[in-house]
C-alpha cells in the first residue's frame, strides 16, 4: 500500500509544518518520492546511512577492477540500437559503428530503457517494458551553496518548517570537523516535482529561492550565496532519474522481468536488483552475476534462458483488458463529443 495510506491508518496526518517537515525527512528524503507514490512494502533499509565525503569520488572504489582491462573500454560512443536474437547481438551507435558480440549486458538505467532512447529490435516484449515502467524514476536533486561566511546554527542537520511541502525542507552544514571546516558549505536537497522543476530552471534562480528561504529562517542581514552547484540527473539524457524506486504493487516477479534476459541480450544495473535497487551496490553484484552467467553461456555452461512468471502474465492480460477499456472509453467519449460538440479533455 502507498505510505500515505498506512501514515493515515496510524494517525499520522501532516497538516502542520513541522509535520509535514518530518514526513517529508522520513518519506521522501530517504525513498525520493512523497507518501502517495512511496509503498510501504519498499520501505526500510537493512543498515545506517552515512555521508561519505571521500574527495577523489565513488569511482576510486572501482579504480582497481577495470585497471586490466582498461584499454577494452570504449567511452564516449552514444549507443542507438541494439539487435538480438539466439545468435548474437548488434549494437549500433549513434555515430554509425556496429558491434557483434554473441552476447551483451545491458546496464542502462530504467530511465533511459523507458525513454526509448535506444531502439530495440525485436521490440522489447510487453513484459519487459511493464517491468521498466514499474521502476519508478526517482528525482533527487543537491544543492551545495557557498557563503562568504557561516551564520547558521551550529548543528548537522538544520530542518526548515514550511507550510508549502518540500520547499527546501533540509539544509546539512559542511562546515563541520569530519567534514569540510572552514569551507562555509550549506546543501540542501529537493525530490519529485520539486527537483525536476528546480534542475530545469537558471540555477541563479535557484539560488534567490534559497536565499529566500535562508532570510526567513536567519534574517534579512545574512550575506548571498557566492556560488552554487545543482546536481541535474533528470536534464542527464544517459541517467535521466537518480535512481528507481518500484511503483505500488510491484513484486518480485516484475524484478525477474527486470532482469530477464532476452534471447542473447543479458540486463544488469541497480533497477534490476530487487535487494538493492537504488544503490550503488545493485549495480555492482548485478553486473558480476550476470557477467558470470554469460561467462559460463560462453564456456559451454548452463546458461538458461528465461521465461516470464504466470503472475505476470495474468498481470499483462489485466493491463491489456484496461487499455482495452480505455480505448473502448476514449472511443466513446470521442463518439459522443463529436455528435454534441463538446470538449473532452
Ligand atoms: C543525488 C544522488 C544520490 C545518491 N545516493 C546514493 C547513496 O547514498 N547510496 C547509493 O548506494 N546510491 C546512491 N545513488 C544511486 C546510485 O548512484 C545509482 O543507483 C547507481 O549509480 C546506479 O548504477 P547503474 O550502473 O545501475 O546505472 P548508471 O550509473 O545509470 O549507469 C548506466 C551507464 O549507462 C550509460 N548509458 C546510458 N545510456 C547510454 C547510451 N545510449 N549509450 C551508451 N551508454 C549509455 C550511462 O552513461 C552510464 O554510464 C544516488 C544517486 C544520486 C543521483
Amino acid at each position: 500500500m502507498p505510505a500515505s495510506v498506512a501514515l493515515k491508518l496510524l494517525g499520522w496526518v501532516s497538516n502542520t509544518p513541522m509535520k509535514k517537515t518530518l514526513s517529508w525527512f522520513d518519506i521522501d528524503f530517504e525513498y525520493g518520492g512523497n507518501a502517495d507514490v512511496t509503498s510501504l512494502n519498499n520501505m526500510g533499509f537493512p543498515g545506517e546511512d552515512f555521508f561519505i565525503t571521500d574527495q577523489r569520488g565513488y569511482w576510486t572504489l572501482f579504480s582497481d577492477f577495470y585497471k586490466s582491462f582498461q584499454d577494452k573500454i570504449l567511452l564516449n560512443k552514444t549507443v542507438s540500437q541494439i539487435s538480438y536474437s539466439d545468435e548474437g547481438v548488434t549494437v549500433v551507435t549513434t555515430g554509425g559503428e556496429i558491434f557483434t558480440a554473441d552476447y551483451t549486458l545491458s546496464t542502462f538505467s530504467s530511465g533511459v530503457l523507458g525513454s526509448g532512447s535506444v531502439k530495440f529490435d525485436p521490440p522489447l516484449p510487453e513484459w519487459k517494458k511493464e517491468a521498466i515502467f514499474r521502476m519508478r524514476p526517482v528525482y533527487f536533486t543537491k544543492i551545495f551553496l557557498k557563503f562568504p561566511r557561516d551564520f547558521w546554527d551550529d548543528h548537522e542537520w538544520i530542518m526548515h518548517a514550511s507550510q508549502k511541502e518540500g520547499q527546501f525542507p533540509t539544509f546539512y552544514d559542511l562546515d563541520r570537523p569530519g567534514f569540510f571546516p572552514g569551507s562555509t558549505i550549506l546543501f540542501t536537497t529537493v525530490t519529485g516535482d520539486e527537483a525536476r522543476r528546480v534542475e530545469a530552471q537558471d540555477d541563479r534562480k535557484t539560488m534567490e529561492e534559497v536565499m529566500e528561504v535562508l532570510r526567513k529562517m536567519y534574517g534579512p542581514n545574512i550575506p548571498n550565496a557566492t556560488e552554487i552547484h545543482v546536481s541535474k540527473w533528470s536534464q542527464n539524457p544517459f541517467v535521466r532519474a537518480s535512481w528507481t524506486d518500484p511503483v505500488v504493487g510491484t513484486s518480485w516477479g516484475h524484478f525477474d522481468n527486470m532482469a530477464g534476459r532476452l534471447n542473447n541480450l543479458f540486463f544488469a544495473g541497480e533497477s534490476t536488483s530487487s535487494d538493492w535497487y537504488g544503490f550503488v551496490q545493485g549495480g555492482y553484484f548485478t553486473g558480476r552475476d550476470k557477467a558470470n552467467e554469460i561467462a559460463s553461456c560462453i564456456k559451454g555452461g548452463k546458461c538458461e534462458s528465461y521465461e516470464p512468471g504466470t503472475e505476470l502474465i495474468y498481470s499483462q492480460r489485466a493491463s491489456r483488458m484496461n487499455a482495452c477499456r480505455m480505448k473502448v472509453v476514449i472511443f466513446t467519449c470521442t463518439f459522443l463529443s463529436v455528435i454534441s460538440g463538446l470538449n473532452i479533455r
